[in-house]
């Protein structure tokens, strides 16, 4: 790795990445997993530099690390997927959380010029919403541990040299969790490729794994419940404002150039007024990523504990990737047929829609993490009503004033589907709160932040007709709607009001 890399300054640093993002144009880069050569690429432009600290050859910056992806995600969101796997799962966790030996063995081979991969394994056939589930073990073995077990849907399936393990122990009568870094030739084995129907840059598969680690590579942040597993996912989490940040920035772009140039009877697609209403929601997708973006790159530290910005990254999950699946249909839907077909000289309509069609569900399941989001709230109320906890809750209560609305739809009993949809509604709080700081701390085009904010708060007038929908009685469940209490929170993963 050219020592040049480490002494430029950011601007210089995101320029270079920039230049070698741009031979993977999605318009013209092959629909393919990312040959070694070319990953080389993009290593050799220092794409893993900002996760490693300096003392290991890196650039160690939160922010570069952020801006590495977004830059990539504008012009191949897959690569961009493959760039924060490798440092916000998989290199993240090893920087954070391993001991020095581990850490001297392994974050050297990544500041060198070899384009080494790592990925993380926590996901099963069996467990992937719920964790608890798990069945991967790991147990004492001589000198170090031996892990066993079957994961699947892991990016980089075959092709990481170097895995973030997670596995369980029951031995002692009571579950303790563990996370190991696995050398893929120790024993992690991929037994069947999957084919995604999009994010073509990342092989995936089903993983056997029957393995003997040594002990300095237990790294030692295991906990005996999941809340590791969840500090841990946070970054990539994060990260998905990054990514929608640069993929909407492009989308917004090719969907106006596109609406300009194709002629529909005797003007252009952008004549028409519902066509100016879905390009509006595309930019609208692209400004709320843009403010979601400066939170995670002003109040956010990937270089630091997470824990106490889980309800911001749940947010962040769950808005920007719901914004980068929607302005990707809309901006197919514009597209008519040509955006039905792939490799269509016209646009990237069809494989942008293929690639954002797993970013709600992939990285923790947007209901679920929508559910703990509320659960996180209700857990805080302190005697409060929800909407009263909203108003006064730094994160959303910007947002709670400026609305003027009537909140107290969520102040009712909250059955399991109420909490999916009332995170959502605190979720849209949360973005528009965020647009208004982004706004007043950056001072971009009023008119972008009206849109925004009035787009949010429609969604918001969505989650109350659905929770009016539900009181007509379609899931006939009011006698379990009525039946939640505090003792109620199931999900161990969220941390409890003393940690945060
Ligand atoms: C492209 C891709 C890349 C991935 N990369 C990795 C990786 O690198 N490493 C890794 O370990 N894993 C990875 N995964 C796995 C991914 O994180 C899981 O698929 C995801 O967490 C969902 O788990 P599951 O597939 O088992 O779905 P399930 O747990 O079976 O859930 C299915 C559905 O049930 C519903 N659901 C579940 N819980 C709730 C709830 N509380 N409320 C409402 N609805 C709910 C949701 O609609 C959910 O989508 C990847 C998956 C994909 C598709």
């Amino acid at each position: 790795m050219s020592k040049a890399l480490l002494s430029l300054s950011t601007n210089e640093f995101i320029a270079g990445i920039e230049a070698v993002a741009s031979k993977f144009d999605s318009a013209s880069y092959p629909q393919q997993n990312l040959p070694a050569d070319d990953w080389a690429l993009l290593v050799g432009s220092g794409v893993l530099l900002p996760a490693l600290p300096r003392e290991y050859g890196g650039r160690d910056s939160h922010l570069e690390m952020c801006r590495v992806v977004e830059a990539i995600s504008e012009w191949n969101l897959p690569l961009g997927v493959h760039a924060a796997v490798n440092t916000a799962l998989a290199l993240r966790p090893i920087v954070m959380w391993a001991g020095e030996q581990a850490k001297q063995e392994i974050l050297p081979l990544f500041s060198g010029s070899d384009p080494l991969l790592a990925g993380f394994a926590a996901t099963e056939p069996g467990c992937g919403s719920a964790m608890s589930g798990m069945t991967t073990t790991f147990e004492e073995a001589g000198e170090g541990y031996r892990i066993r077990g079957r994961k699947h849907w892991q990016a980089l399936s075959q092709s990481a040299h170097w895995w973030v393990v997670s596995a369980k122990n029951d031995d002692a009568g009571r579950r303790e969790y563990g996370f190991f870094i696995v050398k893929r030739s120790e024993g992690f084995r991929t037994v069947e490729r999957y084919e995604p129907v999009g994010l073509k840059a990342v092989d995936y598969g089903l993983n056997d794994i029957d393995a003997i680690v040594p002990r300095h590579r237990r790294i030692g942040a295991e906990k005996r419940d999941l809340s590791t597993m969840v500090e841990i996912l946070m970054a990539s989490r994060a990260m998905m404002a990054a990514m929608g940040c640069g993929f909407l920035r492009r989308v917004s772009r090719e969907a106006h150039m596109y609406a300009e140039t194709r002629t529909i009877g005797r003007a252009p697609l952008s004549a028409i007024r519902f066509a100016r209403y879905r390009l509006a929601a595309i930019d609208t997708s692209y400004t709320i990523c843009e403010a979601l973006n400066h939170h995670l790159q002003t109040r956010l530290d990937l270089k630091a504990d997470m824990t106490s910005a889980f309800p911001a990254v749940q947010a962040i999950k769950t808005v920007a990737t719901e914004r980068i699946l929607s302005a990707a249909l809309h901006y197919q839907q514009l597209a008519g047929g040509e955006g039905y077909r792939s490799g269509s000289p016209t646009n990237i309509a069809a494989q942008a829609a293929l690639d954002a069609r797993v970013f709600p569900i992939f990285d923790g399941n947007n209901d679920l993490l929508s559910q703990q989001l509320t659960e996180y709230c209700l857990a805080r109320l302190s005697g409060r009503t929800l909407s009263g906890f909203l108003a006064a809750w730094p994160l959303t209560a910007p947002a709670v004033a400026a609305l003027r609305g009537n909140l107290g739809f969520l102040d009712r009993p909250l059955g399991q589907e109420h909490q999916v949809l009332a995170g959502r509604a605190i979720a849209y709080l949360f973005a528009i709160t965020q647009v208004m700081r982004w706004s007043a701390e950056t001072g971009p085009d009023p008119d972008r932040v009206r849109t925004a904010i009035a787009f949010l708060k429609t969604d918001i007038t969505g989650v109350a007709t659905e929770f009016d929908l539900l009181a007509s009685g379609i899931l006939d469940t009011d006698d379990e709607a009525g039946s939640w209490s505090a003792g109620d929170l199931h999900s161990r993963s969220i941390p409890s009001p003393t940690m945060t």
